[in-house]
């Protein structure tokens, strides 16, 4: 078999493994069963239930870790997809299911790269680390704790890009705006105080919201994307009402700050008879392993400059690996890689796949691209960590 076809076995494999976030067990047992007969020096799952591969370095070039994460998120209905999300089929070139741009594809390409050098007989100069983590579609468990456990020189996140380099992307933090009011029959609306005109009014009030601009990531945005009562008859006032605002943040903007920014627009909403407040919602999450953790609905921001060193020596090493200068970008989206950066890591993002069909049913994998990511990869692992050393 050769190196592609044995990537797109791998890949196939992963996709008609169902990994829900809190259930990567299964996945995780068939990444670390890869990559031992892969020959890593070493397979662990930590604490959380992560799977890190390691393969020693032959020099003492920087250490660098490639990571993406085991979970998915949900299907939605099979008979939406062209093929069966959980089939991995191959079809007219590409690879189809759930995962497969985001995260299974590139996961099967940075094993395959790594262990493609050592199946050579070659070494990378430094250490490296091949590491997937749990839960990132849920706020990242897996890689906040490994944040805090391992600290390589470089990260190499590896969600969908398009073969291009990532640099960064804007945080997301999830705002709980609540309006209490009184509920009453709804055909006696003067003995009711109807929260839902509330939200209404700070509804209208945030689409002239100013948000911050970011020179590397642009503007902050903020969408209402859930609104709920504390009813479920038609023919009642509601008591209370929930609104959902899913925020896309810029460095320096934290969830305090954004609370801080909008309270004065839900209190100025409020009417006679109504409270108001804005809560920055926790979620406690058990990992597959066992591990608990509770964290706030606050994924950070990050960006390097376009001239980093770790940039532009990725820059170079991809240029000579896939034959022209691969365009720098920022994701649109929020990934593990702010929980690095905000641990004072180097983050850099370069994967195969699509960003854009990330989270749809039409997710699929070209092989021709997966080919360009596992050849990127291993350039990367083989060459990067030196030549970051040399310009730093
Ligand atoms: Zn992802």
């Amino acid at each position: 078999m050769s190196d592609v076809d044995d990537c797109v076995d791998f890949l196939q494999r992963l996709i008609r493994t169902r990994s829900m976030p809190g259930r990567e067990g299964d996945i995780a047992a068939l990444v670390v069963a890869e990559m031992e007969r892969l020959a890593y020096d070493e397979v662990w799952v930590d604490e959380a239930g992560n799977v890190v591969g390691f393969v020693r370095g032959a020099a003492d070039a920087p250490s660098v870790m490639f990571n993406t994460h085991l979970d998915h998120v949900d299907a939605g209905d099979p008979d939406d997809w062209p093929h069966h999300p959980f089939s991995g089929d191959i079809d007219d070139g590409c690879v189809w299911g759930r995962g497969a741009v985001d995260i299974k594809g590139p996961l099967a390409a940075q094993v395959h790269a790594v262990a493609g050098l050592l199946a050579e007989g070659e070494r990378p100069p430094g250490d490296v680390y091949v590491s997937a983590v749990v839960q990132e579609e849920v706020g990242g468990l897996g890689a906040r704790y490994m944040a805090d456990t391992l600290r390589p020189d470089l990260i190499l996140v590896g969600e969908p890009s398009r073969n291009e380099l990532r640099r960064g992307h804007r945080g997301r933090v999830e705002l709980h705006a609540h309006a209490r009011g009184r509920m009453a029959h709804a055909s006696m609306t003067e003995l009711g105080r109807n929260p839902l005109t509330v939200m209404g009014r700070f509804l209208a009030a945030l689409v002239d919201v100013e948000l911050p601009e970011d020179p590397e990531l642009g503007r902050a945005t903020l969408a209402p994307t859930l609104l709920r009562t504390d009813q479920s008859s038609a023919n009642v006032i509601p008591g209370e009402v929930l609104l959902t605002l899913d925020c896309r943040t810029v460095p320096g903007q934290t969830a305090e700050s954004l609370r801080e920014r909008l309270l004065p627009l839900l209190r100025e909403a409020e009417i006679e008879g109504t409270e108001t407040e804005i809560l920055v919602p926790e979620y406690p999450r058990v990992s597959y392993a066992g591990y608990e953790m509770t964290y706030a609905a606050d994924n950070p921001a990050h960006a390097l400059p376009a001239d980093h060193p770790a940039i532009r020596t990725a820059s170079q090493v991809l240029s000579a690996a896939l034959g022209g200068e691969p365009p720098v970008d920022v994701w649109r989206f929020a990934t593990d890689g702010g929980h690095f950066a905000e641990a004072g890591l180097t983050v850099v993002g370069f994967g195969p796949g699509d960003d854009r069909l990330a989270h749809t049913v039409s997710e699929h994998m070209p092989i021709a691209q997966l080919a360009l990511g596992l050849r990127g990869n291993r350039a990367l692992a083989l060459e990067w960590p030196a030549g970051y050393a040399a310009a730093g």
